[in-house]
C-alpha cells in the first residue's frame, strides 16, 4: 500500500516524505513552529513548555483529530481505517483496470491454437518388418573331403622290381 497521511488522506510516494509532511502539517506547535513526532508528543510539549492545551491535530480533516492516537508514518493508523484505505483503493483500481481484468484474469485457458498434444497419434510399427526380410541362414563353408589323404594304392613291394 502507498503511504498515505490518517490525519489529511494524502497520498506520499515515500513514507519519508509522510512522516516529514506529519511533523510539519500535524505535530508542529503552533506557538514555537517545533516539530514533534507524534500527536500525544505535541500534546506533551504544549502542556509542558508553553502550558497549553491541545484537544485536536492541526490541518486534520473531520474525525482524524484525535490527539491521543500515536500515529507516526504509516504506523499506529487504526486497523478499521487501515481496512476501509484497503477497500478506497481497492474500488479505485477495480475501476481504472475494469477493461483490462476482463481481457486477462477470467479466461486463463483460452488459447486461440489447439495444444501440440492435439495431434500426437503416430501408430508405433518400426522394427515389424526388419524381423520379416531377414534371409535364411546361408551355409557357408560345407564341410568337404580333405585334400590329398587316401590314395587307394598299396606301397610297392621292393621284391617286385626285377
Ligand atoms: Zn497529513
Ligand atoms: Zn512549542
Amino acid at each position: 500500500m502507498k503511504p498515505w497521511c490518517w490525519y489529511c488522506n494524502r497520498d506520499f510516494d515515500d513514507e519519508k516524505i509522510l512522516i516529514q509532511h506529519q511533523k510539519a502539517k500535524h505535530f508542529k506547535c503552533h506557538i514555537c513552529h517545533k516539530k514533534l513526532y507524534t500527536g500525544p508528543g505535541l500534546a506533551i510539549h504544549c502542556m509542558q513548555v508553553h502550558k497549553e492545551t491541545i484537544d485536536s491535530v492541526p490541518n486534520a480533516i473531520p474525525g482524524r483529530t484525535d490527539i491521543e492516537l500515536e500515529i507516526y508514518g504509516m504506523e499506529g493508523i487504526p486497523e478499521k481505517d487501515m481496512q476501509e484505505r484497503r477497500r478506497t483503493l481497492e474500488q479505485k483500481s477495480q475501476e481504472s483496470q475494469k477493461r483490462k481484468n476482463q481481457d486477462d484474469s477470467d479466461e486463463d485457458d483460452d488459447d486461440d491454437e489447439p495444444g501440440p498434444s492435439a495431434q500426437v497419434a503416430v501408430q508405433p510399427q518400426a522394427g515389424y518388418a526388419a524381423a520379416l526380410t531377414q534371409p535364411g541362414i546361408p551355409v557357408a563353408g560345407a564341410p568337404g573331403l580333405p585334400p590329398g589323404g587316401y590314395q587307394g594304392m598299396p606301397p610297392m613291394m621292393p621284391g617286385f622290381l626285377q
